[in-house]
């Protein structure tokens, strides 16, 4: 029986979704670079047994999801999965789980370490998934130009690149910004600048924090970048003049 004062986006924060059908939920996972291992992989297919229907959903965030989680066996779900090292993903007007690829981790194309980059936003930038912003956020790696992550489709997308600018080759980093899919989807427009991986650990920092200082409840990066004018926008993230 779920009770009348349930906080649904409490819930929905620490990953249980509310699902159409009443009284069950999904519990979205999700683990730093989209690394399952195998023990994992067995704890999540126990708990789809135990107190889900025996399935697992993949989703476009490189989680995995378990449906038909009953209201009463949250708390223990919960407290089994993070014992377990496995953490929730989220849902609502917050920052989603960072997705990337393998970048050179064993991909041949992979330019950039991608898991890096990723441990980097979240240690040293406290930039975490379920950090609660205005709106939905969303933050991509990718290894090299092929942006398998889609870096042009998030708030935030990064690729590795080779800088051509000066006669040593270099590797650094790519970035859009603003993009977004959804109601109002958006490419993101590529910043003109090959940038280091402290230069763009920066540039994260900068626009996280001015999407949350600046954007309406239900405002997408997208168009508030619109409202402002990317000029203006560009300015206040430190990067005038290089777009
Ligand atoms: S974006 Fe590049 S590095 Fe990443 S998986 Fe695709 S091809 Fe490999």
């Amino acid at each position: 029986m779920i009770p009348e004062s349930i906080n649904y986006d409490s819930l929905k924060r620490r990953g249980f979704l509310r699902q159409k059908q009443d009284g069950f939920f999904v519990l979205r996972t999700r683990r730093r670079y989209g690394v399952f291992e195998s023990a994992h992989l067995k704890k999540l297919i126990e708990i789809s047994n135990k107190f889900g229907r025996g399935f697992l959903h993949v989703t476009t965030r490189q989680g995995l999801e378990i449906p038909y989680i009953r209201f009463e066996d949250i708390s223990v779900v919960e407290a089994d999965i993070r014992a377990s090292g496995i953490e929730t993903g989220t849902s609502g007007p917050r920052l989603r789980t960072t997705t990337c690829c393998p970048g050179n981790n064993w991909c041949k194309s992979g330019l950039i370490n991608t898991f890096t980059l990723y441990d980097r936003i979240e240690n040293e930038l406290n930039i975490i998934c379920a950090m609660n912003l205005p709106h939905k956020f969303k933050i991509v790696i990718s290894g090299c130009p092929n942006t398998c992550t889609r870096a042009q489709q998030s708030e935030i997308g990064v690729h590795g690149a080779v800088d051509l600018s000066s006669n040593e080759k270099r590797i650094g980093y790519a970035l859009y910004l603003g993009g977004c899919g959804g109601k109002t989807p958006r490419l993101g427009f590529k910043i003109n600048k090959i940038f280091s991986e402290d230069d763009v650990l920066l540039i994260i920092k900068q626009v996280v924090k001015f999407f949350e200082v600046n954007a309406k409840p239900k405002q997408r990066l997208a168009l508030l970048i619109e409202e402002l004018g990317k000029e203006k926008f560009l300015k206040e993230v430190g990067l005038s003049g290089i777009a």
